[in-house]
C-alpha cells in the first residue's frame, strides 16, 4: 500500500497508535544529553521554530531528538514526518542512528531526505498534472547540454557565440527562484541576446515530450502543483503533520516556497541552520530566507545555541576569529567547555606533491600516535579541499604508500564516458523511448550510422511524431537505409526490445540483465579491442557500475539512485581516510582535519571571485570556517608555493584567509619545501608565531616572488610524466568574446577575438596570443575537465 493511501485508512481511525501511546509512556533517554536550549527546542513540538546557532552547537542532534520525541511522544508516525537533510549521506546516517533506537520497530521514516530524493518521490505519484508519466527519466547535465545545443541551433542561433552552457546556467537560476516561463520577469527579457525565455518555453515543452526532468524541475514542478491544486497540498499537509529542516541556510527560493506551502496549514515546521555556513549562494541559495522565518511564520520561536561541543578552544577561536572579518552576517558567539587541545596548525609547502606527501606521513605518524597524542584511525581524519582537481596529487600519493583512502563525492564516477553510455543503454531498457539515450548510444561502439544516418532517423521521428527508436524501425521498414548501417541497426532495435523485455517481465535478476545488455550490445567487446592506455580502466569502470546494481531491486531504482546521487561512497569496510570537498563536509565532523591548498587564487577561488566579486569573496570565507569548524582536535591548515593544475604549473602566493587566522591560535610547522627541501637555510624544527609573521614577511618578499615565477616556468620537483589535458568535445562548445576561459598551456585569459576555430586570448600571464579552441575550455567548466 503506498504511504498516502495508509494514511488515509489511518486517518480515519485512531490517530495514535497505542503502541505509540505506551512508548510515550516510557523515559526519553535522548532529552538527557541535551542542554537547555537544545531541550526547549525539541519539546517545543506545535509551532514554528527556528535553531539558529553556530558550528557544532548541537544542531543536527537537536533536530534528530525532536524526531525521536515527536514520535515518542506519539504526535506523528514515522512516515508522517517530512525531513529535509542536505545530502543523501546525511539522510542516511541519520535512519541508521534512529534505526539504534526502539520506535524504529514499527516504521521507517520513509520521508527523510534531501529535497531532490523528496520530490522526486511525489513527483512519481502526481506526474500526470505536470504533463508527465509517472515513469519520466530524469537528465543530467550532460543531456540537458546536448538538448539546449539542438534547441540553440533549431531557433537559428549562433550557438558559437551563445553556448548551451550558458543558457542551462541561466534556465537553471530561473528554476532556482520557481520561475516558470511565463514568470520570468520583464527584468530577465534581454538574457541569452534575448531569446532566454523563449528558449526556456521551448525546452520545457520539449521536455514533456520526451517524457523528462532536470534536476530544477523535481522542485519546480511540485511547487507549481501545490500551487494549482489546493486538493493535492491539502492532502499533504494533513500527511506532513512535522516538518524538519537541516541545513536551512542553504535552501533557494524554490525549496523555500515549497517548504512554506506544505507548513502553510499547521506551521508545525523547525529549521535549524547557521547564516555563517551558507556556501551555496552561487547555485542560487538564500540565506535571506533564515532571516524571513520570523515574518513567515508568525509566533515562530527562535532558538540560539552557543555551546559547541565538536572543537577545542584553539580550533574554535581560529574560526570564530576568521568569520570575524566577513559583514554580512548576523554575528554569534561561541564557547567551548573543554579545554586544552593543540592550536591549528599551520605549514607552507614548496607545492602540491609535498604537501600530499607530508599530509600521508602525518596520517600515517598519527595512526600510531605522534607528539604525544592519542592513536587516531584513519577514519577518524579527512582532507577537505577547495576544488576537486586538488584530490589527484593526494590520490596519486596514497596509492604509491598504500595508505586506504575514499573519496567521496570526488572522481564523479558516475559523470565518467563509458557509465554514462552503460547507463543509456540501461535507460533504454527501462523504457525504449528515451530519445537522448538512444541518441548518446546509437553509434557507440560503432555502427556505421554516422551523422547522416542519425538525421534521417530524427526525421522520419519528427514526421511520424514518434519516439528514435519508433522513427529507426520505420526508416529500416521503408528502406531509408540500407548497407552495414541498416543490420546494424536492425541489429540495436532488436537489443534494445529484448531487453526492455527482459526488464519487464524481471525472470532474470537486473544484475545478469545489465551484464548481458553491455555484451549484446557490443559495449564491453569496444572497450576490450581498444588500444589505448584508459581502456582498462574503463572496463574496471564498467565492472564497478554492475557491482552496485546489486544494491537495488531493479533497473529502474537503480538509475533513479544515480540521478539524486550527490555523494559516492564504498560499499568495503575498514578505516580510510577521506578526501572530499569542503562543500561536500557540511555537516559532518573528524577528529583530525587536514585542509590544504590554502593559496590565493585556489581559495579563496578566483573563479568564483571573478564571477562574483565581493559577496563571492566572503562565500569564500564561510567555506574556510566551515572547513575548520569539521575538526574536533587536530586541524592543519597548509599551502603551497607552487602546483600543477591541469598539467601547468601555477605559483601562487599563500590565501588571505591565513591572514586572518588570529596568530595566537596558530602554530607555524617548519616548511619543508622551503627549508628542508634544499632551499635556503635550515629552519627550526618548530617555529613560533614571530617566526611565523617573520616567514609571512618571506612569501611576500619580492624575493620569494621571483623565486615563484621562476619555479613556474621551471618546476623544481620532478614532475612525473606530463599529463594531457583531454577535453570532452561537448566542453569545447564555443565561446564568445569578453568570456573568461583556460588553455591547457597558457592558463587563464579572457577571449577577444574569434576566427573559425582560433581564438584570440588575452592570458593573465603570458600576454595575448591566438589559440586553437579545441584547447580550450570555459573557465567555469574547469572543474569539470577529466585528466
Ligand atoms: P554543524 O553546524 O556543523 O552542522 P551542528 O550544530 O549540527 O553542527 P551537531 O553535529 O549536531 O552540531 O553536534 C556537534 C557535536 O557535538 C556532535 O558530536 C554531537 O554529538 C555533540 N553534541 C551536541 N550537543 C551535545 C550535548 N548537549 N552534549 C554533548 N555533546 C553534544
Ligand atoms: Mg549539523
Amino acid at each position: 500500500m503506498s504511504p498516502i493511501d495508509d494514511a488515509e485508512a489511518f486517518e480515519a481511525d485512531d490517530p495514535v497508535p497505542l503502541s505509540a501511546r505506551a512508548m510515550a509512556a516510557r523515559p526519553a533517554p535522548y532529552l538527557d544529553d541535551l542542554n537547555a536550549a537544545q531541550r526547549a527546542a525539541v519539546e517545543t513540538l506545535e509551532g514554528p521554530v527556528l535553531m539558529l546557532a553556530g558550528a557544532g552547537t548541537g544542531k543536527t542532534k537537536a533536530l534528530m531528538a525532536r524526531i525521536a520525541h515527536l514520535i515518542m511522544q506519539g504526535r506523528a508516525r514515522p512516515n508522517e514526518i517530512l525531513a529535509v537533510t542536505f545530502t543523501n549521506k546525511a539522510a542516511r546516517e541519520m535512519k541508521e542512528r534512529l534505526s539504534k533506537t526502539p520506535f524504529h520497530l514499527y516504521e521507517p521514516l520513509k520521508w527523510m531526505g534531501t529535497f531532490h530524493a523528496i520530490c522526486v518521490k511525489l513527483l512519481r505519484r502526481h506526474a500526470e498534472l505536470a504533463g508527465l508519466k509517472s515513469n519520466f527519466t530524469i537528465l543530467d547535465t550532460d543531456d540537458q547540454i546536448r538538448l539546449m545545443k539542438q534547441l540553440i541551433v533549431a531557433a537559428n542561433i549562433d550557438e558559437k557565440r551563445w553556448p548551451a552552457r550558458q543558457l542551462a546556467g541561466i534556465i537553471d537560476r530561473w528554476k532556482n527562484r520557481a520561475w516558470v516561463p511565463d514568470a520570468v520577469p520583464v527584468a530577465e527579457a534581454s538574457a541569452f541576446n534575448s531569446r532566454g525565455v523563449e528558449l526556456y518555453a521551448e525546452y520545457q515543452a520539449r521536455l514533456k515530450t520526451l517524457n523528462a526532468v532536470d534536476f530544477g524541475d523535481l522542485l519546480l514542478h511540485m511547487v507549481t502543483i501545490f500551487q494549482a491544486q489546493p486538493d493535492v497540498l491539502a492532502q499533504y499537509r494533513r500527511w506532513f503533520r512535522y516538518i524538519l529542516v537541516d541545513e536551512y541556510q542553504d535552501t533557494n527560493v524554490a525549496q523555500y516556497l515549497w517548504l512554506r506551502l506544505l507548513a502553510g496549514g499547521h506551521h508545525n515546521i523547525c529549521c535549524v541552520g547557521d547564516d555563517d555556513q551558507s556556501i551555496y549562494g552561487w547555485r542560487g541559495a538564500e540565506v535571506g530566507n533564515i532571516l524571513r522565518f520570523e515574518k513567515d511564520f508568525p509566533g515562530a520561536q527562535v532558538i540560539r545555541l552557543e555551546q559547541n561541543y565538536r572543537s577545542t578552544p584553539h580550533i574554535l577561536a581560529a574560526a570564530s576569529g576568521l568569520i570575524a572579518a566577513n559583514k554580512g552576517r548576523l554575528g554569534k558567539t561561541l564557547w567551548t567547555e573543554a579545554e586544552g587541545g593543540e592550536k591549528v596548525r599551520l605549514i607552507g609547502h614548496w607545492d602540491g606533491e609535498e604537501e600530499a606527501r607530508w599530509i600521508g606521513e602525518e596520517a600515517e605518524a598519527m595512526q600510531g600516535g605522534s607528539r604525544g597524542l592519542r592513536p587516531y584511525s584513519l577514519d577518524e581524519m579527512a582532507i577537505l579541499v577547495r576544488a576537486s582537481h586538488q584530490m589527484r596529487a593526494f590520490e596519486d600519493r596514497f596509492l604509491t604508500i598504500g595508505l586506504p583512502y575514499r573519496v567521496i563525492g570526488g572522481p564523479r564516477f558516475y559523470e565518467r564516458m563509458e557509465i554514462r553510455d552503460a547507463m543509456a543503454y540501461f535507460r533504454l531498457a527501462v523504457s525504449p523511448d528515451d530519445d537522448l539515450a538512444f541518441e548518446r548510444i546509437v553509434n557507440t561502439p560503432k555502427r556505421g550510422l554516422g551523422d547522416k544516418a542519425q538525421q534521417k532517423i530524427q526525421t522520419m521521428a519528427r514526421a511520424n511524431g514518434v519516439p528514435l527508436v519508433e522513427g529507426a524501425r520505420l526508416l529500416l521498414e521503408t528502406k531509408g537505409i540500407t548497407g552495414k548501417g541498416a543490420k546494424e541497426l536492425a541489429a540495436l532495435l532488436q537489443g534494445i526490445g529484448r531487453w526492455h523485455g527482459a526488464a519487464l517481465d524481471a525472470t532474470e535478476s537486473h544484475i545478469e540483465l545489465a551484464e548481458r545488455i553491455l555484451d549484446d550490445s557490443g559495449y564491453t567487446a569496444h572497450w576490450q579491442n581498444d588500444k589505448t592506455p584508459e581502456a582498462p580502466g574503463r572496463l574496471e569502470n564498467l565492472k564497478e557500475l554492475v557491482k552496485a546494481l546489486e544494491g537495488f531491486d531493479n533497473l529502474q531504482g537503480f538509475l533513479e539512485h544515480v540521478a539524486l546521487i550527490m555523494d559516492n561512497e564504498s560499499e568495503d569496510h575498514g578505516a580510510k581516510i577521506s578526501v572530499m570537498t569542503l562543500h561536500a563536509a557540511k555537516g559532518l565532523e573528524f577528529p583530525v582535519v587536514f585542509l590544504p591548498g590554502w593559496e590565493d587564487g585556489l581559495f579563496p577561488s578566483q573563479r568564483a571571485m571573478d564571477e562574483n566579486g565581493l559577496t563571492a569573496l566572503e562565500e569564500e570565507r564561510r567555506l574556510a570556517y566551515v572547513g575548520l569548524t569539521r575538526a574536533e582536535e587536530v586541524c592543519t591548515v597548509s599551502f603551497a608555493a607552487n602546483r600543477r593544475v591541469y598539467g601547468q604549473w601555477q605559483s601562487a602566493l599563500p590565501s588571505r584567509f591565513i591572514d586572518e587566522l588570529p596568530s595566537a591560535h596558530v602554530d607555524v610547522l617548519t616548511p619543508p619545501g622551503l627549508y628542508g627541501g634544499g632551499y635556503g637555510a635550515a629552519a627550526p624544527a618548530q617555529s613560533t608565531v614571530e617566526e611565523a609573521a617573520a616567514r609571512a614577511d618571506v612569501y611576500n618578499s619580492p624575493g620569494w616572488r621571483r623565486l615563484q615565477s621562476r619555479s613556474a616556468s621551471r618546476p623544481v620537483s620532478q614532475p612525473r610524466e606530463s599529463r594531457t589535458v583531454v577535453i570532452d568535445a561537448e566542453a569545447i562548445a564555443a565561446f564568445a568574446t569578453g568570456e573568461r576561459v583556460f588553455h591547457q598551456k597558457f592558463g587563464y585569459g579572457i577571449v577577444t577575438g574569434i576566427e573559425g576555430d582560433k581564438l584570440d586570448i588575452d592570458f593573465d600571464t603570458s600576454g595575448p596570443k591566438k589559440v586553437v579552441a579545441r584547447f580550450v575550455v570555459a573557465a567555469g567548466n574547469v572543474d569539470d575537465v577529466p585528466f
